[in-house]
């Protein structure tokens, strides 16, 4: 239930109607905007339906909530939620790209590919340091060492960054190393692990799964959501579909979909979804153009002999032809890169 209180209510009498609220065993997430504060009620239906809200004077408006997701839903927050890692937002307005390896693999590598990357504009290192293989042969990423390396690299360049975490057991190392939690597309449905990064409250990237529909993706954001966090970039990435020119199909219709139903930041990720590096240019000015926040770009100083994802990583300079490209497409748009 969402109940939408009248413009000129004190912030007593906001408390009133929340502990009136929680008398009754529920729980409440408030979302203060510039003209309205909106109260969302979670808990058991009946005890939500057995309070006369509407007879409240604070209350303008009682809206039942009829999606299976509530905190991320535009009705919750009809503003843009703007994510900031340290200083850099993401939403409302600002086109953010965040670029790095898919997996940190040297010093020299990453401080490289930061380096170029920053020059070029972006204002997010990404790098993987626990990497979600297919095969369990394949190179796994160079775990805590990775982590250390991020760390140093984003002190010494100030861009904060962006890192995978797979499991439970390594949110405690990521969160000390790393400035936003990647939510793989693997692991989209992970619900224990969404809400403890959730508890974490650092920003959370959450990647939609391969197989996930639109919906899918929100109620995942909406376990991360549930737990007080509303730092959350949800990120298409590609979806499984039947063509085979491409690694996934970049569902660039999610972008105005998502935008439809939830304030969150909506980034694109073109490299996973294209699996070839040729095209990513191009699905990079699709997404800003499509209305997404921001992109997240793999780039490489040595694509032919990256230890991942190597065919669809942009080299140093190909990133910063994309990034001028990009420049001159915001400013058509009117956004700000
Ligand atoms: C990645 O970002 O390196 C990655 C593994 O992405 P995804 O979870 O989207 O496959
Ligand atoms: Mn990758």
């Amino acid at each position: 239930m969402i109940i939408v209180l009248k413009p000129q209510v004190t912030d007593e009498q906001i408390n009133q109607v929340v502990e009136k609220i929680k008398s009754q065993g529920l729980d409440v997430h408030i979302s203060k905007g510039k003209f309205r504060t909106i109260i969302g009620v979670i808990g058991e239906e009946e005890a939500i339906r057995s309070l006369p809200l509407e007879a409240w004077p604070e209350v303008e408006k009682v809206m039942p909530v009829l999606k299976p997701y509530k905190l991320v839903s535009l009705e919750f927050r009809t503003e843009p939620t703007v994510v900031d890692v340290r200083g850099v937002k993401i939403g409302g307005g600002n086109f953010t790209v965040m670029a790095g390896p898919c997996s940190v693999e040297t010093r020299e590598q990453l401080f490289m590919t930061a380096e170029a990357v920053k020059n070029a504009g972006a204002k997010i290192l990404r790098g993987g340091a626990f990497k979600p293989r297919t095969s369990p042969y394949s190179f796994q990423g160079l775990g805590i060492e990775g982590l250390k390396l991020l760390k140093e690299v984003s002190e010494i360049t100030g861009l904060p960054v962006v890192t995978e975490v797979m499991d439970v057991r390594q949110i405690e190392d990521v969160k000390e190393h790393a400035d936003i939690l990647q939510i793989g597309a693997r692991n989209m449905q992970n619900f224990n692990l969404l809400s403890e990064v959730g508890k974490t409250g650092k920003p959370v990237l959450l990647k939609r799964g391969f197989s996930n529909t639109v919906e899918e993706l929100l109620m995942a954001a909406e376990y991360i959501a549930r737990e007080g966090n509303d730092q959350i970039l949800l990120c298409e990435r590609g979806i499984r579909t039947f063509e085979v020119s491409t690694r996934n199909t970049l569902d660039i219709s999610a972008i105005p979909v998502l935008k439809r139903l939830t304030h969150l930041p909506v980034v694109v990720d073109p490299s996973h979804a294209a699996g070839r590096s040729d095209i990513v240019p191009e699905l990079c000015l699709a997404a800003i153009a499509a209305g997404a926040d921001g992109l997240i770009v793999e780039v490489h100083p040595d694509p032919k002999n990256a230890l991942c994802d190597g065919p669809q990583s942009l080299d140093l300079k190909q990133f910063q032809m994309m990034m001028e490209e990009l420049r001159q497409v915001a400013q058509a748009l009117g956004r700000k890169l």
